[in-house]
């Protein structure tokens, strides 16, 4: 196939349900990425949250090869060790839980609300927030505070609430005898880097407490080291019920998960839910291997520092040019909003060679791996700076 064949292809044969960036990648390794051209691009948003190593981090690449030439599927009325030692590692790094394995976040969120209505027993609402972003299934969907995901889609499923984000009296005021569970991100991704209060998340978790509802954290973004702690809910110093992850979870394998508390985890019982695929030998020996790599290389260490010194870049720029309002974000999650829309900033650094994403239309969203270095920081700063 030509270059124009691929485009072509695309337009024939794809659902243009994305807005494409025009590069056709090839190859990767770490923080870059490599164009048909053979161009080089420093990553500074690897797939979307996934890439917290970096792209075809070597560990992944080798626990995926040995594992395709012993198992590579098996379903979830057998037994397979992979799934048993993730299981094992997950709990150890996160609370004491039972897992339910799927593919992906919206999957994993659906099993979040589903355990929620059978936990309620007759209770079955779910308050979320504004701003939020939980996926695109119908009932994620409804979850999702923003009306631009659900525009066409309607009816969508009934049961959820969505309140001002940090706002525990609009929480209180849209409580009812029915309301189950409460679920949010402790820092929301796709709604513009919007960080949750300590004090906030406290006062849930004493409202949850009292009422005996679920504090559901989605951590589908915002897990795996990404904010500079294994999972973001562990710099607020609570307890969840249940945590969603995905994204950064399989070193860029499709893996999902739901973490519920032990004491209620048996609440779905034998053939209650399910998912064919969901935690594989080779997705989960994938996860195995990413788990390692962040404990063997420092890297919840080198997030923290880089995310530092990223941000303090950051805040330099926005002394120097008025084009900046804020840097916001923990550890390696950032969020430059600006005054205009991000759009043309995000493709003039394209042009440059640099990656990254522009989220509810003026907040620039930077999320390198976690194994990023001072230089590659220095180089996306340089770039950002000729442009703005
Ligand atoms: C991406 C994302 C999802 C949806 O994940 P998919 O794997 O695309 O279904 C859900 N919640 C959050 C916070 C996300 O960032």
């Amino acid at each position: 196939m030509k270059i124009e064949d691929i485009f072509q292809s695309y337009k024939d044969n794809i659902m243009p349900t994305y807005t494409k960036v025009p590069r056709i990648f090839v190859k990767g390794k770490g923080s870059f990425l490599w164009d048909i051209h053979d161009r080089k691009y420093l990553d500074f948003f690897p797939g979307w949250g996934v890439g917290n190593l970096g792209h075809c981090h070597p560990k992944v690449v080798y626990a995926v090869l040995d594992q395709v030439k012993k198992l590579i599927f098996i379903p979830n009325n057998y037994y397979q060790l992979p799934q048993a030692y993730l299981a094992e590692e997950i709990i150890r790094v996160s609370f004491p839980g039972k897992i339910f394995f799927c593919n992906s976040g919206a999957e994993a969120n659906e099993a979040a609300i589903k355990f929620s209505r059978k936990f309620g027993d007759g209770r079955y609402e779910v308050i979320t927030f504004e701003n939020s972003f939980h996926g695109r299934t119908l009932a994620a969907l409804a979850a999702t505070g923003q009306k631009k995901y659900q525009a066409g889609f309607a009816p969508l499923p009934e049961g959820f609430k969505t309140v001002k984000f940090n706002d525990l009296s609009a929480v209180i005021s849209a409580l009812t005898e029915k309301t189950v569970a409460i679920m949010l991100e402790l820092v929301q991704g796709e709604g513009g880097i919007n960080v949750a209060d300590k004090e906030f998340i406290k006062q849930l978790r004493q409202l949850c407490d009292e009422k005996k509802l679920l504090l559901i954290i989605d951590e589908v973004q915002t897990g795996i080291g990404r904010t500079g702690k294994m999972f973001c809910f562990k710099h607020y110093g609570i307890k969840p019920d249940i945590v969603t992850l995905a994204k950064a979870l399989g070193g860029g394998f499709p893996i999902g998960m739901m973490i519920v508390r032990k004491e209620i985890a048996d609440t779905l019982g034998p053939g209650m839910h399910a998912s064919t695929f969901g935690g594989g030998p080779v997705v989960a020996k994938a996860a195995l291997a990413v788990l390692k790599a962040i404990k063997n290389e420092n890297l919840l260490e080198n997030a923290k520092k880089m995310g530092e010194y990223l941000f303090a870049g950051l805040n330099k720029l926005k002394e120097e040019s008025s084009l900046i309002k804020e840097v916001r974000g923990i550890g390696l999650m950032v969020g430059v909003e600006l005054k205009s829309e991000g759009k043309v900033i995000v493709e003039k650094c394209l042009e440059k060679g640099l990656l990254i994403n522009c989220t509810h239309d003026t907040v620039l969203r930077l999320m390198p791996a976690l194994n990023v270095t001072k230089k590659e920081i220095d180089k996306a700063i340089g770039i950002l700076k000729s442009i703005i």
